[in-house]
């Protein structure tokens, strides 16, 4: 019997093949018995390979591919043959089939079924989904999107860190923290990596990122909210003003986008998705202006309100009808609004404005960030004006009183990037295992 190492992949036969044997491996997708002879479709990773068994040729081969289980993993010896029939324009004459693993009945999800199964059904047998290519193809975009984020951070003289998941406190509100039990004291599972990003700062490691899980204990149910995402998290030292941050951001979301066009384009097409590449510099506007903008179309909206879900959806909205714009920036966000973000820099001629800015993606915001505040006097009020405990932020606080440059940087959600890259309507579509408030397994 050959072994794995000499299978040969669906996308790696050629008119070369055509007379001689191979070996392939994959799931039976499709087994048709029409009598005399029978096609079986074996799925690999890469596609599909028709097995077409002649009955006179070999009843004994003939009556086991026939009584093959949907589903089952196949090793099959065999010869290739042109087919103008067969849509890959080959099949395989098998000569030897092994059935490595039997697939019980019925299956728990249909792979090539016309009728879509519903999210829920879908994620509860997510390995039986995956099997599915349109599903995989997701995986495959969200992987060269993180490849030319990574290339494009290198680049740049960005150093890649992981930061502890397990910490003594929060940096972003104690509402959705994750509270552990850590041997015998009490932790949470990270937010974000807020307090250790910015620690770096003082260090000499001056631009970094890491690309990690974050936790939220999100309560409501929301196609853009999840209990576990992926976090992209920036942070570079002397810098002069948000622009600096901004520029970081537009970048990792242009290159994101080239190089998935460019390294993914079989599997953009397989979704029927279009990517248009954004000319930059993306738009900039202030939070004055957004408003302004959706009360102009109708939103019954003031100044000094969160723009909401239907705010940025609407904003999404006008940007892509006036300026045909996917990608867009809203900036210098009200000091009110970013209160709870004790670290934001304010503005030195009007406090009551931060350069805080969201970047938003068709409507729904994937990046938040901008210039932090440095001065370890000016920081500790904004602490106490939040009513913050110092005494547990120490390990954090100290880093500023030993020498700390001007720094800022983002989060930036992975999966809401995919999603709106994508279009898919839910989050949950972006995450090969989904946490939510309902959902815990698989
Ligand atoms: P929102 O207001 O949309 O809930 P946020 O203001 O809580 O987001 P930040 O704390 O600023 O988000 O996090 C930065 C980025 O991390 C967000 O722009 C988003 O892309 C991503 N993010 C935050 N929370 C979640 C979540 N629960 N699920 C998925 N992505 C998230």
């Amino acid at each position: 019997m050959p072994s794995w190492q000499h299978i040969t992949y669906s996308n790696e036969i050629k008119d070369g093949h055509f007379g001689k044997s191979v070996a392939v491996g994959g799931w039976a997708q499709e087994v048709r018995n029409l009598g005399g002879i029978s096609f079986l479709q074996l799925r690999d990773r890469f596609g599909v390979i028709q097995i077409t068994s002649l009955k006179k040729r070999d009843p004994e081969l003939f009556r086991q591919m026939t009584t093959i289980q949907r589903e089952s993993v196949l090793l099959i010896t065999g010869t290739v043959k042109e087919s103008g029939e067969a849509k890959a324009g080959f099949e395989v004459i098998p000569e030897t089939v092994a059935v490595l693993s039997e697939a019980m009945t019925p299956l728990p999800l249909g792979v090539v079924d016309k009728v879509g199964a519903d999210l829920d059904t879908r994620l509860n047998n997510r390995f039986m989904d995956l099997r599915k290519p349109e599903t995989r193809a997701i995986f495959q975009i969200r992987a060269k999107a993180l490849e030319g984020i990574r290339g494009y951070l290198t680049s740049e003289g960005f150093v890649e860190v992981t930061t502890p998941k397990i910490v003594a406190a929060g940096a972003e509100g104690g509402a959705t923290l994750f509270p552990i039990k850590y041997f015998d004291k009490s932790a949470y599972l990270a937010q974000s990596p807020q307090l250790y990003k910015q620690n770096l700062m003082g260090t000499g490691l001056d631009r970094i990122f890491e690309i990690a899980p974050a936790y939220r204990a999100e309560a409501s149910d929301t196609v853009r909210h999840i209990a576990e995402f992926t976090s992209l998290d920036i942070e570079l030292a002397f810098i002069e003003s948000s622009e600096d941050v901004m520029a970081v951001a537009e970048g990792i979301a242009y290159n994101g986008l080239r190089h998935v066009k460019e390294a993914a384009s079989e599997q953009l097409d397989m979704l029927g998705v279009e990517i248009p590449i954004p000319e930059t510099p993306f738009p900039r506007m202030t939070y004055s202006e957004a408003i302004d903008l959706l009360k102009a179309n109708g939103m019954k909206v003031e100044h000094g309100d969160d723009l909401g879900t239907e705010g940025e959806k609407l904003l999404g909205d006008v940007i892509m009808r006036e300026r045909g714009c996917e990608l867009y920036f809203i900036t210098d966000f009200p000091t009110s609004l970013k209160r709870g973000t004790f670290y934001a820099k304010r503005h030195d001629d009007d406090p009551e404005r931060t350069g805080y800015f969201d970047l938003d993606y068709m409507g729904q915001e994937i990046v938040s960030g901008g210039q932090r505040e440095h001065r370890y006097d000016v920081l500790v009020e904004q602490m106490k004006e939040n009513s913050m405990d110092l005494d547990s932020f120490e390990f954090y606080l100290k880093a500023f009183r030993f020498g700390m440059p001007p720094h800022g940087g983002f989060g930036f959600g992975i999966e809401r990037y995919v999603q709106k890259m994508l279009h898919l309507p839910n989050i949950r579509e972006a995450v090969l295992y989904p946490r939510d408030r309902l959902r815990l397994i698989p």
